[in-house]
């Protein structure tokens, strides 16, 4: 019988062997920056087109390649980082297994120009599909020029797997920051399709992390420092109280290589413990150093996690200093009295100018005058109300004079009626939770249980709501109905709002401008590093625009909708899941009938924005059977 195993010709080898090392056009970034780490540029430039679909280029100073080596780094395992097994075991170097650059020549069309500092001339060498195509020499500066593009020219089905362009770029930029948080001496600039997205000078570390993520970030951040015979750590937490909706600035770094670690992060989030809101999250950029033998690179095949020797001293070494920066740098506990809600203004009267009470004296009212007085001398205060001058003798105030005090005040019955619709503020501020046009009277009473249901008896039996997915719900509905029909009304704001964001975040606001601004929000600005906002929709206070739009922006991190509705959608998702009264508030009885009949007003009130039940009713039969034992 024939054999039937056959060795696999190179280039198909090395397109399967690329899918390991080449998932999207981001890898090809961090494949390519670290090969210009390695090549020890001090200036290294990415330049992107179509969020790296048509071209990935890296451009750096470093040492550049002989003839022959030009040649050869496109041959698997062909790698200059290390020569012997225990190599590994003292790396200085990003890359070491020789593989990138023969995985990304075998699935794109490459072209790298290189020359060392030595030579007179360089070399220009393509490369499409692992096969060379043509090489020359070449007049070059020092250093290489990698582009690769037609990323997965020849596996379609790999590039129709390719998500959105905003989503290709936010990994690169992803790639691109933490290749250049770990390198702060080196300059770094990226360009996507022809405009500059970073231009980072070298610097200490402090002056990178605020370059890449906006000027505001400087206050925020708290030092950490620590030396022990196992680890040296450095680098910057971020205060308690900019702490953040979602994960987005979180960064370890072991010998200046990007990590995660969810192990290390609960260290972290130990050191936080009670400092932070719910669901809020700190911004970190540490810098571990641990000598090369005491760790295990190979782990993963792109290299993201590693394995450590002594974790557990790691982690008890991590947390300690971080709880001893943030007592140091005195962030730690603040008492936190609850704030008295009745002391806020509610949001009608937010902005709006303070008017002069109704009641007037009217200037001309003088008890001790005469019944018919004489107009007197009368003084002008700034304020523009005016007093009269005394007069001359006591005389008992006519019936008459005594109502002219009260000038201004209606006198008919008209009063009555009308104090119907005088709303109390304490009022108000609850009323303006749920902002519903209020639907006729609620039948029943409600009443609310441990801060987290209201129940109520209806003909059948009785409803059990759980509050906080009722109101997500009620507020979806109309957070979409605002949008849907593009006429939401907006609060303008006193003064208006200076958010900050980094650059990333920038981008996905812009894109989902129309549809906030379709919510009620009023950009005055959208710049690179922060939005002026001028005014909000009218169910949301100031106080909560920053949690909403980051909320916001951790929901869409991974995926922003294509389409203008799913856009719309998860907006409105994003923004009720925000603003929806949570469990563990306290409702009073109009807020639980409004919330009620809010529920029942919306078009699909059985189920969340989330899918998940919003109430469930027991019937009296239900009741019986319980109590018939
Ligand atoms: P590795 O980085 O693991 O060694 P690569 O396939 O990424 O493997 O690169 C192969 C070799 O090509 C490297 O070891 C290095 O010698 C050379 N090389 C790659 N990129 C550059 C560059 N930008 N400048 C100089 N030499 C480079
Ligand atoms: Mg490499």
């Amino acid at each position: 019988m024939s054999s039937i195993i056959q060795l696999l010709p190179d280039h198909v080898a090395n397109q399967i062997a690329a899918g390991e090392v080449v998932q999207r056009p981001a890898s090809v970034v961090k494949e390519l920056l670290e090969n210009a780490v390695d090549a020890k540029a001090n200036d290294i430039k990415l330049i992107i087109k179509d969020a790296g679909k048509s071209l990935v280029q890296v451009i750096d100073n470093g040492v550049g390649m002989s003839v022959t080596d030009a040649r050869l780094c496109f041959e698997r395992h062909a790698t200059s980082k290390i020569r012997a097994a225990e190599d590994l075991f003292s790396l200085h170097t990003k890359g070491f297994r020789g593989e990138a650059l023969a995985s990304i020549a075998a699935i794109a069309h490459v072209e790298m120009k290189t020359k060392q500092e030595q030579d007179e001339l360089g070399t220009h060498l393509a490369i499409e599909g692992g096969k060379f195509v043509s090489q020359d020499v070449a007049v070059l500066p020092k250093g290489t020029s990698f582009a690769v593009k037609n990323l997965f020219f020849n596996i379609p089905a790999r590039r129709n797997f390719l998500k959105s362009d905003t989503v290709e770029h936010r990994h690169i930029v992803d790639e691109f920051q933490r290749v250049a948080l770990a390198h702060p001496n080196i300059h770094f600039t990226m360009y996507h399709n022809g405009s500059e997205m970073f231009n980072l000078p070298a610097s200490n570390l402090r002056q990178r992390i605020v370059n890449i993520f906006s000027g505001k970030t400087n206050e925020k951040l708290v030092p950490i420092q620590e030396s022990t015979e196992i680890v040296g750590i450095q680098g910057f937490v971020s205060k308690p109280e900019f702490a953040k909706k979602n994960r987005g600035e979180q960064f370890f770094f072991v010998n200046d290589r990007f990590i995660k670690s969810g192990y290390l992060h609960h260290a972290i989030m130990a050191a936080y413990e009670g400092l932070l809101k719910d669901g809020c999250q700190p911004s970190y950029f540490i810098y571990l150093d641990v000598p090369p033998n005491t760790i295990d690179i190979n782990i993963h095949p792109t290299k993201t996690e590693i394995k450590f020797d002594d974790e557990h001293a790691l982690y008890a070494i991590l947390r300690s200093a971080i709880k001893h920066s943030l007592g140091q740098f005195n962030v730690a506990p603040v008492l936190d009295f609850d704030r008295d809600s009745n002391l806020d203004t509610p949001y009608e009267y937010e902005g709006k100018e303070a008017s002069m009470p109704l009641i007037q004296v009217d200037a001309n009212f003088n008890p001790f005058g005469d019944p018919d007085p004489a107009p007197t001398k009368s003084y002008s205060s700034g304020s523009g109300s005016s007093y009269s001058g005394s007069g001359s003798s006591y005389r008992k105030p006519e019936p008459s004079n005594w109502e002219s005090l009260y000038v201004g005040l209606k006198q008919d019955t008209e009063t009555i009626t009308d104090i119907q619709d005088i709303q109390f503020e304490s009022e108000e501020v609850t009323g303006s939770l749920f902002n519903d046009k209020e639907i006729e009277e609620a039948i029943y009473k409600t009443y609310q249980i441990h801060k987290k249901y209201i129940v109520s008896p209806i003909k059948s039996g009785m409803v059990i709501i759980d509050q906080q997915r009722a109101h997500q719900r009620v507020l979806y509905e109309q957070f979409l109905a605002n949008m849907t029909v593009n006429q939401a009304s907006s609060q303008q704001l006193l003064f208006p709002l200076n958010l900050y964001f980094s650059s990333q975040e920038i981008i996905l606001i812009s894109e989902l401008q129309l549809s906030l601004v379709n919510t009620g929000f009023v950009f005055e600005e959208v710049k690179e590093d922060h939005v002026v906002i001028s005014g909000i929709p009218v169910n949301v206070t100031e106080s909560e625009v920053s949690i909403l739009l980051e909320q916001l922006l951790s929901d869409l991190q991974d995926e922003i909708p294509e389409s203008s509705f799913s856009q719309n959608d998860t907006i409105a998702k994003s923004m009720a899941k925000s603003l929806a009264v949570k469990t563990g508030t306290y409702l009073t009885e109009r807020e639980q009938e409004n919330l009620v009949n809010g529920l029942f007003a919306c078009k699909e009130p059985n189920v969340s924005p989330f899918h998940k039940p919003t109430f469930i009713t027991m019937s009296v039969e239900d009741l019986d059977k319980k109590f018939a034992v």
